[in-house]
């Protein structure tokens, strides 16, 4: 999550968006199980069940850890928890968008300096994809940032919660839709799973991707982004919660999408106190998905809120609640199962 603040012309953009209470409820949503599973439902849960809280502690044990020296933007510290993650990848399977050759997408320095990112040395998207098997063109978009503030005179702010908890949900995830896929169950649309660099510095690995999509940006049905999903905040202490934020900005399906797979799952209290873009802490601006929205493409955005021990060197892999991390991350695969597999595409019907 960015601490600082972002550029006032945001505001005009967005002002028109009030937000209009959506209450229609629709057909074709997850709807809680019969007892006798369908085929769809079945595929569903056996991937849901991959999401496991041991996998997404042992890869936070190594992305928080003092070797990735906090993973500021560029550092040897990032790129290292980058090799772990494209190597967590290869392992399950999991390859990147055929275009891009790689799973790098290069954010040269120059396009981060020209923004404002000093003396940032050039550093990398990384992103893996798994292609849809009805409608590939149409992609659903999980993002996190992998990036965080470095290391600052020698204490290493290693960035558990911000945003290791994201990076390891959205390898998680993955995973998840993996496992469909080699049993037969792939998603119907492509997803593709986006750990932007950067973001700490001014939002710019997400910048650059939606300035030179993969995808073409048109075909890009949602992103889901996820940034700090793993504690508590002080309002909210022990309670099994998310605030979501910009669900209901552009499209007016994503927030009955959401709700109907959360009463499905794990029935958190979806919290959306900072679902305004005129809010105070202006979380809407402070976090990749912006950089979709500003694009027209419906978002989600997931976040735990801003605790004690966020941006400090204290923001460490032992203070995470790894039952909760898992099931915010079980939201997100099962709203992204959701929008990945439904008939029609969700729709832009709100500006
Ligand atoms: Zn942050």
């Amino acid at each position: 999550m960015r601490k600082i603040l972002i550029p006032v012309f945001a505001i005009a953009l967005l002002s028109s968006c009030e937000t209009t209470k959506v209450v229609t409820k629709e057909k074709g949503n997850a709807q809680p199980t019969s007892k006798v599973l369908s085929k769809s439902e079945k595929a569903f849960q056996s991937a849901y069940n991959e999401i496991k809280l041991d996998d997404l502690k042992k890869n936070l044990y190594v992305i928080a850890s003092d070797e990735m020296e906090g993973r500021d933007t560029g550092s040897p510290g990032q790129k290292k928890a980058g090799e772990y993650m494209i190597n967590f990848y290869k392992e399950h399977g999991i390859s990147f968008p055929k275009a891009l050759g790689s799973y790098y997408q290069k954010v040269p320095s120059t396009f981060m300096q020209q923004r404002g990112g000093r003396n940032l040395p050039d550093s990398e998207n990384i992103l893996a994809f798994i292609e849809g098997s009805e409608k590939p063109d149409e992609i659903v978009v999980v993002s996190g940032h992998y990036d965080h503030v470095g290391t600052k005179n020698g204490v290493v702010y290693n960035g558990a919660d911000d945003d290791g908890s994201g990076t390891v949900a959205v390898m998680e995830i993955a995973k998840a839709f993996q496992s469909a896929k080699k049993a037969g169950n792939g998603p119907k649309r492509s997803v593709l799973f986006l750990h932007v660099t950067g973001e700490e510095h001014g939002l710019f690995g997400s910048e650059y991707y939606t300035d030179n999509p993969v995808f073409p940006l048109a075909n890009t049905v949602v992103d889901l982004n996820i940034d700090m999903i793993g504690r508590d905040d002080p309002e909210n202490r022990g309670k099994s919660y998310v605030y979501v934020i910009g669900s209901e900005m552009l499209s007016s399906q994503l927030k009955v999408i959401n709700e109907a797979a959360n009463r499905k799952t794990n029935n958190l209290e979806l919290n959306y106190r900072y679902d305004d873009p005129n809010d105070p802490d202006r979380l809407y601006y402070r976090s990749d998905h912006y950089n979709f929205a500003k694009n027209n493409i419906p978002v989600a955005f997931f976040f735990d809120g801003i605790h004690e021990d966020y941006h400090k060197p204290t923001d460490d892999v032992e203070k995470i609640d790894f039952s909760l991390l898992q099931k915010r991350a079980q939201l997100v695969f099962t709203i992204a199962w959701e929008i990945a597999n439904r008939p029609e595409r969700i729709t832009v019907d709100k500006k």
